[in-house]
């Protein structure tokens, strides 16, 4: 055991090594975007702004406003994830190396390259979060792993965090397989889906059909996010899919909060 903690902590070889670098890129990018993206939904939350609160999709009920429960309850999952991160992202590196290659140092790659790359992660890891959360919500998973995501029926994104460790795990699994399977693969195009897949996630959760900066706004029945997603958390079914509708279309699970009924 104090060879491998000598190997790995007491020389100065592993702070320069590529799986240093690695991780400190996609933890970085994970914290700068999910807090950034955080703040913003925080700050809407606490306080009222009526060009904004028109954009709320259960506007039925009252703001959450963040009471003690919720505040205890995000603290301890984000301290759960953060160390979780830092053990987990070092690892992902070696399962990249073992299956293929992540370029660290190299030249990024062509503008063409990188979309077509994120285009395959996103279709991939949309099936797979479909039909895995399609699973979670069969009711023995639904009981023992996927209630813990459900606390709340009106999400924020900050909940979006919460989580049993193995549906962490199963989420983890839909957002590196492809780019795993790929073998060939640059830091910057990986800190780029990190990028899209928190922002997608977040926004999903929001609790808000906000114009312009929701997928919703431009693909409403492609990319119903929000809207979709909010019905899942309101209801505890329907609406499975994460980037797309296109499989909750196909399997009649295609359910939309409507912010525009809301106000009614
Ligand atoms: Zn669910
Ligand atoms: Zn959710």
């Amino acid at each position: 055991m104090s060879i491998l903690y000598d190997s790995i902590f007491s020389s100065t070889s592993f702070f320069q090594s590529d799986a240093w670098i690695f991780s400190v890129y996609i933890i970085v990018t994970y914290e700068i975007v999910f807090w950034l993206c955080n703040s913003f939904l925080i700050y809407i939350e606490l306080f009222d702004i009526s060009s904004i609160d028109q954009y709320r999709i259960q506007k039925h009920k009252k703001k959450l406003r963040f009471q003690p429960d919720i505040i205890r309850l995000m603290i301890q999952q984000t301290i759960h994830n953060q160390i979780s991160f830092v053990f987990l992202t070092p690892s992902l590196y070696y399962i990249f190396n073992y299956f293929g290659h992540v370029d660290i140092q190299g030249v990024r790659p062509l503008w063409s390259t990188i979309l077509f790359q994120i285009g395959l992660f996103i279709l991939s890891e949309d099936t797979i979060f479909f039909w895995t959360h399609y699973l979670l919500h069969t009711p023995w998973l639904y009981k023992h792993i996927h209630k813990k995501h459900h606390v709340y029926k009106q999400p924020t994104g900050v909940t979006a965090v919460l989580s049993d460790p193995i549906e962490g795990i199963v989420t983890q699994f839909a957002v590196w397989f492809m780019p795993v399977l790929l073998k060939e693969t640059h830091i910057f195009t990986l800190c780029l889906w990190v990028t899209i897949r928190v922002y997608q996630t977040v926004i999903a959760h929001s609790g808000y059909d906000l114009p312009y900066i929701s997928t919703q706004y431009w693909l409403p029945e492609l990319m119903p996010g929000a809207l979709a997603h909010d019905f899942h958390h309101q209801h505890g079914k329907w609406s499975y899919g994460s980037f797309f509708s296109i499989w909750d279309q196909l399997m009649g699970t295609h359910r939309l909060s409507t912010s525009k009924t809301a106000t009614k």
